[in-house]
């Protein structure tokens, strides 16, 4: 969580904890030019983050060295492969505090996500008994909040639609927080699952997962947390937090695109169906019909994505040796900064918690009178590479009135050149249009 002892005043340079310079000069991207030599600002991370070579040299090691599928065959190749995923399944664990079994690679975090809403209603036809335990069906309830991503929105709409329960969810307060008011009415004895962000991606907010683990356990539900902003800017361990599901995508934390993950508690994940099925799923195959493998293998069907895996291997390294507090502490100092500095500028408003209590790195704004498209194509000019939209987070611009926005986020590469960039690039952007 942020700490107030620890927080820098907005707008103001605090000396940053990582060395910018030698961080940069690990990505190659950041060597380019864009637009007519302009040198790139990169503040989209929070779409997808850029790799260092470290991340790079590790699926090259793979393919070149190693190529294989792994869990099947028995020669050399094919047991390499096998360590190679297996230790970076250890890695990846052990960066959450979670044990390995409990640690299924999946596509990204959206997978992850219909990963469990599947199991949920697959449960409810499940042939073995054993895994009837937490089927959804008429009656039931799942709880999300007004503040979720698309991918933790939609699969759960979907969920209701198949099993006939009802979705119901949290709202939020003019300030960008969860209204925590009716968390005791909406979080009831009828609730199955809560899937909630730790932190989210347009508003920056950083939610207290604790009090609603706390109600959640209190009426018997599941609590799904989406860790796709919060897993790689912030040091997090399951243990303390509690839950019972953590989803995030390793694209957004260094690594490869193609891969992610879904840590489960042991337990629970045991108690569910599969989601997909086929190869090396299996533990017995007849024709008339078949068992299946513990997890994590359960959920992990058809020849994984090995060398995207072993390059999430390398990241979780890279970012244990920056050390997660320090990331994290990095980009607090840079997200006050950056909100002084838009403070500063007449006609832009930030939508999402004003200071850096509770709060992570993501600044969505809006610049009075130019539409946040607009705003990013003056950016795109400058070199500056923000996002612009809805974010696919819908709900939440149609809850704050405004039809999208523009969001620059940070990352270890971050430094206060990059933020004195925006300011100056939506400067620039309020002259062009001529409202100042
Ligand atoms: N949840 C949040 C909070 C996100 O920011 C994102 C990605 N923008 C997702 C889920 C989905 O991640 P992916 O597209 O990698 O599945």
């Amino acid at each position: 969580m942020t700490s107030t002892a620890s927080r820098p005043a907005t707008g103001a340079r605090t000396p940053l904890p990582l060395d910018v310079e030698a961080i940069r000069a690990d990505f190659p991207i950041l060597s380019r030019t864009v637009r007519d030599g302009k040198r790139l600002v990169y503040l989209d991370s929070g779409a997808t983050s850029q790799k260092p070579r470290q991340v790079l040299d590790a699926e090259r090691w793979f393919y070149e060295n190693v190529n294989a599928a792994p869990h099947r065959g028995a020669h050399q190749l094919a047991e390499e492969a096998t360590g190679a995923y297996e230790e970076a399944r250890a890695k990846v664990g052990a960066f959450i505090g979670a044990p390995e079994n409990e640690v299924v690679f999946t596509r990204n975090t959206t997978e992850a996500i219909n990963l469990v809403a599947y199991a949920l209603s697959n449960a409810a036809t499940a042939k073995e008994p054993e895994f009837r335990t937490h089927a959804v069906g008429q009656g039931d309830e799942i709880v999300v909040t007004e503040m979720e991503h698309h991918a933790n929105l939609i699969p759960w709409q979907q969920l209701c639609e198949r099993t006939g329960a009802t979705l119901r969810w949290l709202g939020l307060t003019d300030d960008g927080r969860l209204d925590l008011s009716d968390l005791a009415t909406v979080v009831n004895e009828r609730t199955r699952l809560v899937a909630v962000t730790q932190q989210s991606n347009i508003l920056g907010t950083i939610n207290p997962i604790e009090q609603i683990v706390a109600r959640a356990r209190e009426v018997g539900a599941l609590v799904l947390v989406d860790g796709a902003q919060s897993v790689p800017h912030q040091p997090i361990d399951v243990a303390a937090l509690g839950a019972d599901f953590l989803v995030f995508s390793g694209h957004k934390m260094l690594g490869p695109t193609g891969v992610g993950v879904l840590w489960g508690r042991y337990e629970v994940l045991d108690a569910l169906p599969p989601f997909l099925t086929g190869g090396s799923m299996i533990e017995v195959v007849r024709m008339e019909g078949s068992t299946f493998m513990p997890p994590p293998q359960r959920f992990e069907a058809g020849v994984p994505m090995t060398a995207q895996v072993v390059g999430l291997g390398a990241a979780v390294e890279y970012l244990t040796a920056l050390g997660m507090d320090k990331v994290e502490e990095h980009e607090r100092a840079l997200t006050g900064y950056a909100l002084g500095k838009l403070a500063e500028i007449p006609g832009v408003t930030v939508i999402g918690p004003p200071d850096t209590v509770a709060r992570g790195g993501a600044v969505s704004f809006t610049v009075e009178g130019v539409h946040p498209h607009d705003v990013g194509q003056v950016l795109d000019d400058l070199g500056i590479a923000v996002r612009v939209g809805h974010h696919c987070a819908w709900p939440v611009v149609r809850r704050y009135g405004v039809p999208a926005t523009t969001r620059a986020t940070f990352y270890v590469h971050t430094g206060y050149d990059d933020v004195d960039a925006l300011a100056d690039g939506i400067r620039a952007a309020q002259k062009f249009f001529g409202t100042v």
